[in-house]
């Protein structure tokens, strides 16, 4: 692998100051200190400036929404957004659902949402988890019962992040109980109109939801694929979300890899400023060999959790960024405990907000463990760690 830095053409440099710019402009102490607060992963005003720049699907033509980006000039975009700290959960979930929409979704559901998805007014989430049932996905019982041009959902989702920004729930639902697990679902485009939205806060500082379908009546148009074979449908966005689609480039910040690797990054270099600052004896911790030797360690795991793709990448930058996290709080001392904002805070709380949420990054997206199944069963091919659990009843 070529690990030199690529030299930036001026044209490819001014776009890199163009991004830069539109960063500055959007992603700004506001933002950053809502998202903070809230855990939205998601600003509205940013997301709708992407949009409106064809940047929230960058490598698409313009005719259809995109902004006709190389890969190069889209890695730049996701890099620099990346960087600035910019809350990106729902144009990410968006953007996993999009291809499943595109593959099975009749042209009048296409033309419904597909260009209001490229302008940003048009959101997608992820309803795979209940109550019951979580690492063993295909176990979901929410209920899709047809009734003439119709479909009634009936059930309740669990972690549906982002819920709250969006129009449309990307939905596992159960048409035929008395099919085998995997052969009796159906997956939706669900508008959440009628949806009942509740949040649910986590100690990593994300808001996800619980959301009950109660009745809920939509039109068949909103199907994705054939009745009772959902499975094949999830799989493109799951397989994705797994790191495990054909399509993913080699190494990118979008990646699990980097996705999780990243806020590692963030703590790291604020334990590097923290350290290179002097304290009230006038010592810098940095002088210190021992500080040297552990941020040194850090900065070598980090790089690691950063340019590590595929379903490795997930569990080494998940596994990173809680060591890293935890160590980094320790150095510190209690002042790293304090969160932004509180008065005598350590580099605005980024490595205590790295440390709590690097926790949640094993599980959601598929834990830890599941991931480690993924690795044994479909790269290594291993025997299945579990075998098959009956229907639901
Ligand atoms: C902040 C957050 C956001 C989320 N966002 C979404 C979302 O947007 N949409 C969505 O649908 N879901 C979402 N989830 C749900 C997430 O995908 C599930 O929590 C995750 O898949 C684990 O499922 P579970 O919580 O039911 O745990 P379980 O599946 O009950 O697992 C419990 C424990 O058992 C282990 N385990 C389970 N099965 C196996 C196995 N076969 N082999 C080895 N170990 C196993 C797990 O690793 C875990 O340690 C989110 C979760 C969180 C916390």
């Amino acid at each position: 692998m070529d690990f030199s830095i690529i030299e930036l053409d001026d044209e490819t440099a001014r776009f890199r100051d163009e991004v830069r710019e539109f960063c500055k402009r959007y992603i700004t102490a506001e933002v950053l200190d809502a998202e903070y607060r809230d855990g939205n992963g998601f600003d509205l005003e940013l997301h709708m400036a992407l949009g409106e720049r064809g940047w929230i699907l960058p490598t698409w033509a313009k005719e259809d929404g995109g902004a006709g980006l190389t890969g190069l000039k889209a890695s730049i975009l996701a890099l620099e957004l990346e960087a600035h700290h910019a809350p990106s959960i729902t144009k990410g979930t968006t953007t996993l659902v999009l291809p499943a929409v595109m593959r099975w979704g009749t042209d009048e559901l296409k033309a419904e949402v597909v260009p209001g998805v490229a302008r940003g007014d048009i959101r997608f989430c992820l309803g795979y988890t209940e109550p019951d049932s979580g690492s063993d996905v295909a176990a979901a019982r929410t209920r899709a019962f047809r009734d003439g041009d119709e479909w009634v959902i009936d059930g309740q989702k669990m972690f549906t992040t982002g819920a709250q920004n969006c129009q449309y729930s990307f939905l596992l639902t159960r048409t035929n109980p008395d099919a085998a697990k995997h052969k009796g679902l159906t997956m939706f485009l669900c508008p959440l109109d009628h949806a009942e939205i509740q949040a649910i806060r986590t100690l990593g500082g994300e808001r996800t939801n619980m959301v009950f379908y109660d009745g809920v009546r939509i039109p068949d148009r909103y199907r994705l694929g054939p009745v009772d074979q959902g499975w094949m449908v999830l799989l493109g966005p799951l397989n994705a979300e797994h790191a495990m689609a054909d399509s993913a480039p080699p190494v990118t910040l979008d990646s699990p890899g980097g996705m999780y690797g990243i806020s590692a990054v963030f703590a790291l270099e604020a334990a590097v400023a923290w350290a290179a600052t002097p304290g009230p004896d006038g010592r810098r911790p940095i002088d210190d060999p021992l500080v040297r030797h552990r941020l040194a360690r850090h900065a070598l795991d980090v790089e690691m959790a950063t340019i590590a793709t595929g379903p490795a990448g997930r569990i080494i930058s998940s596994e990173v960024a809680i060591r890293v996290g935890a160590d980094l709080i320790d150095m510190v001392g209690p002042r790293g405990l304090l969160p932004r904002g509180e008065k005598g805070t350590v580099e605005d709380g980024w490595i205590e907000h790295s440390h709590r949420f690097a926790q949640g990054t094993a599980t959601y997206g598929g834990t830890t463990d599941v991931f480690r199944n993924i690795i044994a069963e479909r790269v290594l091919g291993l025997p299945r760690s579990a075998p098959p659990t009956k229907s639901p009843s």
